[in-house]
């Protein structure tokens, strides 16, 4: 740890996506920087989030591929899933991301200062009884696991999602309680080892913040899978068992397994920070800011999980290097909340960006929407890979895309060329004159935009 001096240009308080990118933007602007950690930078993201679950998923893809390979003329068996080494090689990708992250943050000479910070001033925090004071104050203290009443983690048979990716084993039966993002991906990758998988979901539909046909064909393909599945059907009850656990959901029904996990989404990490004391505002915990994620305190900026929002690593990315450039007096460009991509990696994967066919009819009224969905099943490289899903466009008429919705194995890799189209307002003329590479997946969004500019070509129209 390097020794705090008394006064930075900024402090940052948490340093994970959202406080260590600041760190970074800011110490490349020539400011003196200083970043209060209390367990590891990188945050939820790298060590509890993003890069674990993927590898986990990866892995989970290798064992389905081995299971399925005859489907390709390839004689393999499944031997076994080795939890020990998927481990291994899950913390391998995660170490190796540390070190290289540990490594910029030291080059760019920014003062790390080990320890659990607490705001004592406007722009103070006090680290063991040390006071390290900002011109400028970054809270970014992240999310932790919520759960529900009657519902208490006991790191064994009811987990959360920490606990979930430090298994030593695969479990025979898994309930899963929350069908948002973590919740399927969690499913998806537990079905992929073997699990008996069931899902509980208290709102009509898996991934019920996406387009309501993403959680259609994700239900279509998790029936598949045969990852079960009950929606609408609030938590009612846990009780333990010699074997496991027994929810009860409404209406009665209930679903034994040998483990549950609680993924009913991440509430803000603002208590006991001396936040309320400092007088800034906040909203069921999470810290309230304008478009320039400035709060009402002077000088104190607030980004990532803590601001209310998407929950996502690179909207955490974003509005670090924003408050180092407004800090910097940059002046730059407010970020489109809309324009930020959005992908869960469950198998089949699903990708979108912008509204949703409703959310776009509710803005600009339903006879100025126009909708195109393409089959994937049209499209050549899918069909090897012998996924199903599509490339759905939501466009205003005479204008532009303003939603992109996409399901399929691998299609998150097209949520880049996605973000493109959204935030540079493209018409799907623009993109229709483009050329994609075939066979690519790509395809498919290029054939979307050639039928929703009129002219469909592996398409009716
Ligand atoms: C299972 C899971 C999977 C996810 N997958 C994805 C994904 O695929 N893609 C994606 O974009 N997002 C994903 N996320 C979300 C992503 O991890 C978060 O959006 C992101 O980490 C938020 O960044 P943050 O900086 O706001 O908070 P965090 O990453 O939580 O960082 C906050 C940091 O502050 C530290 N801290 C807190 N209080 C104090 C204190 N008092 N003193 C000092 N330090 C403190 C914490 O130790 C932590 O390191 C996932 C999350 C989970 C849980």
């Amino acid at each position: 740890m390097n020794q705090p001096n008394a006064e930075y240009d900024v402090v940052i308080l948490g340093g994970g996506s959202g406080g260590y990118a600041c760190a970074l933007r800011a110490a490349q602007l020539g400011l003196s920087v200083a970043m209060v950690e209390k367990d590891k930078i990188g945050g939820t993201c790298l060590h509890r989030g993003c890069i674990p679950t993927k590898a986990l998923l990866h892995a989970g893809e290798i064992a389905d591929q081995a299971r399925e390979s005859e489907q390709f003329g390839i004689r393999a068996t499944l031997d076994g899933v080795d939890m020990a080494g998927v481990n291994s090689y899950k913390d391998g990708v995660v170490g190796r991301l540390y070190k290289g992250l540990t490594g910029l943050i030291s080059a760019a000479k920014i003062t790390t200062v080990e320890g659990a910070g607490r705001l004592v001033g406007p722009t103070t925090v006090e680290v063991d009884g040390q006071r390290i004071t900002g011109k400028h104050l970054v809270l970014a203290t992240g999310s932790y696991s919520k759960t529900l009443p009657g519902l208490d983690f006991d790191g064994e048979r009811v987990i959360d999602s920490e606990a979930a990716l430090t298994l030593d084993r695969v479990p025979e039966s898994a309930i899963v309680l929350g069908g948002g993002v973590i919740g399927v991906e969690f499913a998806s990758a537990w079905k992929s080892f073997g699990t008996d998988v069931t899902i509980i979901e208290a709102l009509p539909r898996l991934v019920a913040a996406e387009d309501e046909d993403c959680s259609k064909q994700v239900e279509r393909a998790f029936r598949k899978r045969k990852i079960n599945f009950l929606v609408d059907k609030p938590f009612e009850k846990l009780e333990k068992t010699d074997t496991g656990v027994r929810v009860a959901v409404a209406g009665g029904e209930t679903v034994e397994a040998e483990l549950l996990l609680v993924a009913v989404g991440r509430g803000p990490t603002t208590q006991g920070l001396g936040y309320e004391e400092q007088g800034l505002n906040l909203d069921r915990g999470f810290v309230l800011t304008d478009e320039r994620l400035r709060t009402n305190l002077p000088n104190v900026y607030a980004v990532g999980d803590i601001v209310p929002g998407m929950q996502l690593a690179h909207r955490g990315f974003q509005q670090g290097i924003f408050a180092a450039e407004d800090i910097a007096g940059l002046n730059p460009a407010v970020i489109d909340e809309n324009g930020i991509p959005r992908v869960t990696y469950c198998d089949p994967e699903v990708a979108s960006m912008g509204l949703t066919e409703a959310k776009a009819k509710e803005q600009y009224g339903a006879d100025k929407v126009t909708v195109y969905n393409y089959n994937l099943g049209g499209n050549g490289k899918s069909q090897i890979l012998r996924t199903q899903g599509f490339v759905k466009l939501v466009g205003v008429v005479d204008g532009p895309v303003v939603g992109i919705h996409m399901v399929g194995s691998r299609v998150g890799e097209l949520i880049a060329e996605a973000q493109l189209i959204y935030n540079w307002e493209a018409y799907p003329s623009d993109v229709a004159r483009l050329v994609h590479m075939h066979p690519t997946q790509s395809e498919a969004l290029g054939e979307a935009h050639l039928a929703l500019a009129g002219k469909p070509l592996h398409a009716h129209a």
